[in-house]
């Protein structure tokens, strides 16, 4: 796909010399009061309604941009806000670009948001790995059955509810196929494709809600919850080892612990529960569980929807990153399957670093902010409560 920018920018120029528009009169953004700066076009002021011809892609990459309306997360838990918008964040930053090579993420890094892209959407558009995450904790904050998470599948699939446009524009096979199942009156947690080929990232990709609950249950009833939370799609156990991996360590992050002790906590939980069952997996998971995977170099992570290679480059950016852009920003950069391993690692750092450290801009695009916000809500009461 070519450059949009440089066509903006183009388009753009052509019109000031032409005398069609004049330069000063385009600003950034409502709030700022540069003007035109380094060929940026981009500004929220053209976005409802007033969109001249020429302009393309309002706000694109813009810092200066500053949204409107602001919804307020003052005294909001730092760690549980953090890690569910920074999921949130990740995915959004990823969606456009998802499925771009790792050369084109090489020669045109993303450092800002953008917009369009893969699925032609706009600008803080988040998908389904957020879409699933919200039907998690939809039904958490309802009664956590797993008829209720399935009957929030089904809206999401047929009817694009938890979308953010009121439209489901991506879906991954196992998910569908395993939904289609439910909408025949399966036992929910018999629905997931249990075959060696069914370990994409596609149980993994919404399971971070979990991190959350641990606490409130025994280790016994959390270990079967995320099992059967995972199998509701994904019943293979090595989607389901990664699961475990994934909320052991987030929720240990949540507990206030360093990236290190998180991470070893997530190793030791894995290989003493499972190493004796199933020492073949142990082998597939090795370089996660011996934390080699810390040592490699960018070529030899593999950033596709894969459940294992997901994983590994999730945990790689967020070791090697030391903010939560820093975190997010190496996780699309790799190319490949951006939106998710942007969400998977987005989660970890969210939780890490807190959502103050969340650039505030990001956060206040994302589209439905105000609806993700209640349905954090009530999740928080509910899991406070259990
Ligand atoms: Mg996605």
């Amino acid at each position: 796909m070519r450059e949009r920018t440089e066509i903006d920018i183009s388009i753009m120029k052509k019109a000031i010399q032409q005398g069609v528009i004049k330069p000063k009169i385009c600003r950034q953004c409502w709030t700022c009061e540069k003007y035109l700066e380094e060929g940026k076009v981009y500004c929220e002021e053209y976005a409802y309604g007033k969109l001249p011809e020429y302009i393309m892609f309002p706000k694109k990459e813009c810092e200066k941009y500053e949204p409107l309306k602001k919804i307020d997360f003052v005294g909001c838990d730092e760690k549980l806000y953090g890690g569910i918008l920074g999921f949130c964040v990740g995915d959004m930053l990823g969606v456009p670009v998802e499925f771009s090579s790792r050369e084109e993420r090489c020669t045109d890094p993303v450092k800002e948001m953008r917009a369009y892209g893969t699925y032609s959407q706009p600008f803080g558009t988040w998908s389904d790995d957020t879409s699933l995450s919200l039907c998690l904790i939809d039904a958490i904050g309802k009664d956590g059955d797993y008829k209720t998470i399935a009957d929030n599948f089904i809206a999401y699939m047929d009817n694009g509810k938890f979308t953010p446009g009121d439209e489901m524009f991506d879906i991954g096979r196992t998910t569908q196929l395993s939904i289609e199942k439910m909408k025949l009156g399966v036992s929910p947690i018999e629905c997931g494709m249990k075959s060696e080929n069914d370990n994409g990232n596609g149980s993994l990709m919404r399971i971070l809600p979990l991190a959350f609950v641990k606490e409130k249950k025994s280790v016994e009833q959390m270990s079967e919850y995320v099992k059967n939370i995972s199998a509701l799609t994904h019943g293979h156990i090595r989607s389901i080892i990664a699961c475990e991996f994934y909320v052991e360590m987030a929720y240990s992050l949540y507990k206030g612990n360093g990236k290190e002790d998180a991470y070893r906590s997530a190793i030791k939980y894995i290989t003493d529960k499972y190493s004796s069952s199933y020492p073949e997996e142990m082998q597939i998971y090795s370089r996660v569980l011996s934390e080699k995977v810390l040592e490699c170099n960018a070529n030899e992570i593999r950033s596709t929807g894969y459940v294992v290679d997901s994983l590994e480059a999730s945990l790689w950016v967020f070791f090697k990153g030391n903010s939560y852009r820093e975190v997010v920003l190496d996780a699309i950069n790799l190319g490949g399957d951006t939106d998710t391993i942007g969400a998977i690692a987005g989660g970890l750092a969210g939780i890490y670093y807190g959502l103050s450290d969340i650039p505030t801009r990001w956060i206040q695009s994302i589209r439905k902010l105000d609806f993700i916000k209640e349905e954090i809500q009530n999740f928080e009461k509910k899991i406070k409560l259990i």
